[in-house]
This record gives structure tokens, sequence and C-alpha cells, in this order.
């Protein structure tokens, strides 16, 4: 099984930390109007701002679950299951 990297779109706030911050660059932002029927989640949207942009796992089986994006994820949207099936959720500082 390999490694598989999710983000839950709608709490994305295009922050782009998880790109920032991952060694193998897993991450790519595009504009959101690429994604016209996605609804930015009201409850993330109380905390941060959105931003023009959301992420996209491009390169997600490269992921060494180094963990970085997950402690840097301001929507807590990234879950990574590797490649033993263990699930590595998003927990924001
Ligand atoms: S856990 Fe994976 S996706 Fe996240 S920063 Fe590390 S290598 Fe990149
Ligand atoms: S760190 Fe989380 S909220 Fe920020 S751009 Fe990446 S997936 Fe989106």
């Amino acid at each position: 099984m390999g490694i598989q990297v999710d983000i839950d779109i709608a709490k994305c706030t295009g922050c782009a930390h998880c790109r920032d911050v991952c060694p193998v660059n897993v991450f790519e932002l595009r504009p959101r109007t690429e994604m016209p029927d996605v609804v930015d989640d009201p409850t993330v949207a109380a905390k941060f701002q959105f931003r023009g942009e959301k992420s996209l796992a491009v390169l997600g089986p490269e992921c060494i679950v180094c963990e970085a994006c997950l402690f840097e994820c301001e929507g807590e949207c990234i879950l990574i299951t590797d490649d033993e099936g263990h699930i590595h959720r998003s927990t924001y500082k």
C-alpha cells in the first residue's frame, strides 16, 4: 500500500504553510477559481482568513511522513495514510 495524502479542500485556507514546509514538494497551491463548487468551511472561516488559493497534494506518494505539514496546517485539513495504513491528522499549534 502506498502513502496517501488527502486534503479536506473546504477547510483549506490557502495559507501555503504545507507547501513551505514539505521537504519533498507534495503540495501545490492552485487558484480557487478552478474549484467553483467548493464552499469554505464556516468553522474555519471563524478563525482564519481564506486566501485566493487552495492546496492540492499533487505528489502524495512522495510523502516521507515527516509530519511537518500536519503541525502547520491552519485548516487542520490534511490527512495522511501511511504505507501501514495508519492515519496521521493535522493538529494546528
Ligand atoms: S508529512 Fe509528507 S506531505 Fe507533510 S510535510 Fe512531510 S513529507 Fe510533506
Ligand atoms: S497548510 Fe492546510 S490550510 Fe494551509 S494551504 Fe496547506 S492544506 Fe491548506
